[in-house]
């Protein structure tokens, strides 16, 4: 392993979050933090960081980690053991199981958040030595759909353009992604393209975004319905003679039955207006500015991937610039943005079920071709199980042993309640985790493993535009947390492997990798880095951000694919695909009349183990909620600001009402990201679907039929605590970083005599508490004191009149509290007139809804005035989008 710099040593490295892969460059304190800024020597963001990679300093702390190597005791505790028991137990384990079962019977499941070095070594233990193809990841359920595009299309996995584009573009159209959230660094590069050349910017998705606030044409399409779309502009494009004739006869096959197909689906600008329930008039002005644009790129993220037709939607966004011959040039092409940070790196060495390894999938001669490299002779023959099929293989009791390395399936999968529960059915059940507890570990996970964590890490990941990045180690590894592929390595070593498995460095995994990509290639296969093959380890540790393909021998440039042809497909020419009627996967009934949509928010990721540590990042949405249109709401009693219960025919949940006139009437929308271990009742997974795509195998998200009613609470309030603490049953709760401990925001049925009982058991022990009771009115107020600082507080009152949080969670996080405030606490004001922030908008600077309005109501009329005035959304502009609105919402009050 390498030696870590020393301290205030600043170390360029790549953010863990979403597939931008933004540059960062860390500044370690010496004390297990760091100072974080973006890298304006990366290509990927030209030192720009959106609010999650910003905050990356504050979710440094070893609070929650796992340090040490854990086995399940026969009384159900976990406990303590050493490297070699751990290795030993999973080792030995695999080893039964496959000789009692088979490879079959074992499973692998991977994570986007993985370093290729990792994916790569755990992708050839399973698929070369023991002999399972069962690897698969949580990428099957976020861009499974671009990959069975790409490929049916291009024959290879192949992104063709390049982050250059987006800046190069005179029309980007955005289809199911929220880009000004979910990745805002190449967002504000578009934002910038249309001030700096006036491209024009189209927004489809159901919902309206923040995304949407910014687009010069919003079409708020029906759920599931973008095939359609997309055919009609196909059927427009060759009734207004658009086509480039001669690329599509020099490069192309399938297109006259794809333009059949896309005739009976949507066969005119009226077809497709009922077919999207658009308007007329803004389809034909989409088909238009598409038609007329010469330079368009189309991106695409998990709105079209996320679908049990999402593989059919991505080829009839292809199936369009390649019949305008707009793909492989500057300025125009499809362009799928990565979910994860490297979910490409994944893509590249195999960790999919249905891929191999370096993009050869199980042809007979790559198949030969992988076991001579590996010189493997237990080489898988064919596909293994895809993620759903794989859980539901534990639920059958078919695979035995499953191994989760860097994710949270028992939170993220639909269906995730089934899921969790099919856990228990395993006979060996490993887990490589950072946290100690998580809701899959504690669905009875018998071998943790301690794996490094960002900071920690050291390898390389792939972002969308297929730039190779270093993810480089600034902290130590604290307690005894190893790489992944290191552990992954051992447990080879146990098996008897060893002798394929004997990596010293990161760099010895990479030049493996490289070389592989360029084994045989000659130019048949895509994925080719055979120029990064032979790096030192210095010259590894040294490697700037760079592009593949990087062939040995060959000028290294930013490639584009496809503008000439080249395809990777037998007779080197791209498929047109003839897709199939969109219909969405299960109706609505009575019983179930909406449709629930689930995404994400700003300024958390995934199960929030990482941006939940962050008190920054947690006061934007620090709730988790259901968005629903006020009509739907008024249809089903609800109000905004109370609760709610969403049931599916797979589970509910109960989230926090939110009115939205941008949600489409019929769908409800709801973040992914909360769990057990973060709220009551709130693991929005659990109700999602599992219906797949039958090609890619990728989940729809974004569609399951679903009912909602009002849920009373009686009261409402929270607590702030600097310890760890649990809260009744039936009361229903979100868990809210806060600087130096945690808040709890609670709805209850727990009358106020109960909190005053309950207090000296959530507050520090030998705390000196305060309180103010009114019965009559149902409010509790408590503080709790310890030498002089103010330590906790529970705080409850009527349900119409909810207790405000800001003051006191801010004198909270201040610890020391004056005389004066001390007495004004019980009030929720402080002595010094601080007011209620409301909702943080901007994440950077920690800058409140109240205090927008009040700007807004001294006059500033647009984001830079407020920017001046109160800094919000200078930084990484993630905010700007809602300040637009919230500037307009103002001027309509007014
Ligand atoms: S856009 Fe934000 S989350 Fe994505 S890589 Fe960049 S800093 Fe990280």
């Amino acid at each position: 392993m390498n030696a870590l710099p020393p301290h205030s040593h600043t170390v360029r490295t790549t953010c863990p979050y979403c597939g931008v892969g933004c540059g960062v460059l860390a500044t370690p304190d010496g004390n297990g933090g760091a100072t974080i800024s973006g890298d304006s020597r990366h290509p990927a963001n030209s030192g720009r960081l959106c609010s999650k990679g910003a905050a990356l300093g504050e979710t440094l702390s070893l609070g929650q980690r796992l340090l040490h190597p854990m086995l399940r005791q026969a009384d159900g505790s976990l406990g303590r053991v050493n490297w070699d028991t751990a290795l030993g137990a999973v080792a030995g384990g695999l080893r039964v199981i496959a000789d009692r079962d088979g490879p079959g019977a074992i499973a692998f499941y991977l994570s986007g958040q993985l370093l290729t070095e990792d994916y790569y070594v755990a992708n050839k233990l399973m698929k070369g030595f023991l002999g399972s193809a069962n690897v698969d990841t949580n990428s099957r359920l976020c861009m499974a759909s671009s990959v069975a595009g790409h490929r049916r299309a291009f024959g290879a996995d192949t992104v063709p353009g390049i982050y250059r584009d987006l800046d190069e573009a005179d029309l980007v159209v955005l289809v199911g992604s929220n880009a000004a959230w979910c990745h805002p660094v190449l967002y504000q590069r578009i934002v910038a393209a249309r001030s700096e050349r006036s491209a024009k910017l189209i927004v489809i998705d159901p919902r309206r975004t923040a995304t949407a606030e910014d687009a010069d044409l919003f079409l708020s399409i029906a759920p599931g319905m973008d095939t359609a779309l997309f055919c009609g502009l196909l059927a427009h494009l060759a009734q207004t003679q658009a086509f480039d004739r001669g690329y599509i006869d020099s490069y192309t096959t399938g297109f006259d039955e794809a333009l059949a197909r896309a005739g009976e689906i949507a066969g005119d600008v009226a077809a497709t207006a009922r077919a999207t329930a658009l308007d007329e008039a803004d389809v034909a002005r989409f088909f238009e500015l598409f038609r007329s644009t010469e330079r368009v790129v189309t991106c695409y993220s998990q709105g079209v991937n996320q679908s049990a037709q999402g593989t059919d939607k991505v080829n009839a966004i292809i199936n369009v610039h390649l019949a305008t011959g707009r793909i492989g040039r500057p300025g125009m092409g499809p362009f799928s943005f990565t979910g994860q940070p490297n979910a490409m790196g994944g893509r590249e060495v195999g960790g999919l079920a249905n891929q191999l390894a370096a993009h050869m999938g199980f042809a007979p001669a790559e198949l030969d071709r992988v076991r001579r490299f590996w010189n493997a002779p237990r080489l898988v023959t064919g596909e293994g199980l895809k993620a759903v099929d794989m859980f539901e293989a534990i639920e059958r009791g078919t695979i035995k042993a499953l191994w989760i390395m860097a994710t949270n399936p028992a939170v993220s999968l639909p269906r995730a309640g089934a899921m969790r529960a099919a856990l228990q059915n395993l006979d060996l059940f490993v887990v490589c985790e950072n946290v100690l507890s998580n809701d899959t570990v504690n669905a009875g996970a018998q071998v943790l493993l301690p794996a490094v964590a960002w900071g920690e890490k050291d390898g390389t990941v792939t972002n969308s535009e297929r730039r190779i990045s270093r993810q480089r180690a600034f902290l130590p590894p604290p307690g005894e947390a190893r790489p992944d592929w290191w552990i992954v390595s051992e447990v080879a070593r146990r098996l008897n492997f060893g002798a394929a498995f004997d990596y010293r460095s990161p760099a010895a995994v990479f030049r493996e990798h490289a070389t592989l990509s360029a084994f045989e290639n000659g130019g048949r296969r895509d994925f080719d880095i055979g120029a990064l093959a032979s790096l030192s380890d210095e010259a590894y540790d040294a490697l700037d951000a760079v592009m593949w393909p990087a062939r040995a021998g060959e000028p290294r440039f930013e490639q584009r694919f496809f503008g000439a042809g080249g395809f990777f497909t037998q007779d080197r020419r791209a498929r047109f695909v003839a897709p199939q009627s969109p219909r969405l996967h299960a109706a609505t009934n009575e019983a179930f009349p909406l449709r629930l949509n689930t995404g994400r928010v700003r300024d958390q990721w995934h199960t929030m183990t990482r941006t939940g540590t962050s008190p920054r990042l947690s006061a934007h949405s620090p709730e988790p909620f259901i968005e629903v249109h006020p009509a739907d709401a008024e249809q089903a009693k609800l109000a905004d600001g109370g609760f709610a219960k969403i049931t599916t025919p797979y589970g509910n949940v109960v989230l926090k009402v939110v009115l939205r006139t941008g949600q489409q009437r019929g769908s409800i929308f709801a973040p992914m990201h909360w769990s057990d271990a973060t709220a009551a009742h709130a693991r929005v997974g659990d109700t999602v679907s599992a219906a797949n795509d039958p090609v890619s195998g990728q989940p729809e998200a974004k569609a399951t039929p679903a009912r909602i009613e009002p849920v009373a609470y009686a009261y409402r309030g929270f607590v702030l605590t600097r310890r760890s603490i649990g809260l009744p049953a039936g009361t229903w709760y979100a868990r809210v970083a806060v600087t130096g401990g945690i808040g709890l925001l609670l709805a209850t049925h727990e009358p106020p005599a109960f909190w005053r009982d309950l207090a000296p058991r959530l507050m520090p022990d030998g705390a000196e508490l305060a309180e103010y009771i009114d019965q009559s009115r149902g409010v509790t107020r408590i503080a709790a004191f310890s030498s002089g600082r103010f330590d906790g507080s529970i705080f409850v009152g009527p349900e119409r009149a909810p207790p405000q949080w800001d003051v006191v969670r801010a004198l909270f996080e201040t610890g020391t509290i004056s005389e004066r405030d001390r007495r004004m606490l019980l009030s929720g004001r402080s002595a010094d007139g601080m007011a209620e922030t409301g909702p943080v908008i901007c994440a950077c600077f920690g800058v409140g809804l109240s205090a927008i309005r009040e700007i807004i109501a001294a006059g500033a009329g647009n984001v830079a005035d407020i920017g001046r005035a109160l800094r919000a959304g200078t930084n990484c502009g993630s905010c700007v989008p809602e300040l637009r609105v919230i500037i307009e919402r103002s001027a309509q009050a007014a």
